[in-house]
């Protein structure tokens, strides 16, 4: 039997209950993981919300990095006692986890098990924003909303590795102060002035080519005002709510804008994608051109001071949870 972070009834942070579970055996293709390390993201407390539903009950969580415990039929390239990180494992909150193999990046031996938990999801996802989604090019000016949180900070260090100029915003000092060492030009305090007309004074009324707003309900209309004609609007996220319908038509007056709304799994389609975007990713890591960022660690127990902090915009960089 091994702890783990369950959740039986979706609700706030106070319903999250450390049990003791059943790990599962192994499958074929599958590998049993001891977890050194669990990453905290945003999407746990949209899944403990029931806002993106899952069957109850369930072990929250889908990041991590351990060691190989053992390996179902079939597995190729793992042995037990390797170094893995994961960003798509369900039940990850957890001393042990069931991660498949083809979805599984052999920690590279200068990078620890945290820093490995810390970079996956955030940062296979500011890769994608910023490779795929929208692809930032030299000289071009983008906006990245929340720029100290754990894909903000590491999105503006990735647009800036492609020669992007970043406008950052945050909302507080400790904030910006982040921001600005992960490489932001400028920063806007955005709980304290008009975030759109700071940008409009910083780019000369030019507008911004991208604008990647994971915050949602309160930034998207400022958002959109914010782009050059062509921009392109990348909602990825929505930590202080949905975004209530949009009419199309408001692309067209807003100088024919483009709007995505993308996901990490769409861009993890296959095992050669997730591992060219790791491989790329740990490559930056491992030479220093990209700074990981571990803003707290919490005991497993803690899970609920974890999210409490989350929610009340109290941290930084990544949060990690540590099973005992
Ligand atoms: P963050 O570390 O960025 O934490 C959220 C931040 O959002 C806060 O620190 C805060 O920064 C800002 N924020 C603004 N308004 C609110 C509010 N009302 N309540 C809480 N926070 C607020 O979290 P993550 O890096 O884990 O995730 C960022 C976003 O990216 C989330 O929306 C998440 O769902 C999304 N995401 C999307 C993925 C995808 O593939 N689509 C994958 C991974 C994450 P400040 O105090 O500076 O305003």
């Amino acid at each position: 039997m091994v702890e783990a972070v369950v959740v039986r009834a979706n609700g706030g942070p106070e319903v999250l209950e450390l049990a003791r579970v059943e790990p599962r055996t192994p499958g074929a293709g599958e590998l049993l993981v001891d977890v050194r390390a669990a990453g905290v993201n945003y999407i746990d407390t949209y899944q403990r919300r029931g806002i993106y539903p899952v069957d109850l009950p369930f072990t929250l969580g889908k990041e991590g990095a351990g060691v190989v415990a053992a390996v179902g039929e079939d597995v190729t390239g793992f042995a037990v006692g390797d170094h893995v990180a994961w960003a798509e494992a369900p039940g990850s909150y957890a001393g042990q986890v069931v991660v498949s193999a083809a979805m599984a990046f052999p920690v590279p031996a200068d990078v620890t098990d945290e820093t490995a938990a810390a970079a996956m999801l955030q940062g296979l996802t500011a890769h994608y924003l910023v490779t795929s989604t929208y692809s930032v090019k030299p000289g071009d000016t983008v906006l990245v909303h929340a720029a100290a949180g754990g894909v903000g900070l590491l999105l503006t260090q990735l647009a800036k590795a492609r020669g992007g100029r970043v406008i950052g915003t945050v909302s507080t000092a400790e904030k910006e102060a982040l921001a600005r060492e992960a490489g932001a030009d400028e920063v806007i305090r955005y709980t304290e002035t008009d975030f759109a007309d700071e940008v409009d004074r910083i780019t000369g009324g030019a507008g911004v080519a991208a604008v990647y707003d994971g915050v949602g309900k309160d930034t998207f209309d400022r958002s959109m005002a914010c782009l050059a004609p062509r921009g392109m609007l990348a909602l990825f996220g929505a930590s202080s709510g949905p975004v209530p319908p949009v009419d199309p038509q408001r692309l067209n007056a807003g100088g024919s804008l483009f709007l995505t709304r993308p996901t990490l799994a769409h861009h993890l389609a296959t095992p050669e994608e997730f591992r060219r975007r790791c491989d790329e990713l740990f490559s930056a890591i491992s030479a220093g051109r990209l700074n990981v960022r571990i803003g707290g660690r919490y005991p497993l127990a803690e899970a609920r001071r974890a999210h409490e902090d989350l929610e009340g915009r109290r941290t930084t960089g990544k949060l990690l949870l540590i099973p005992g």
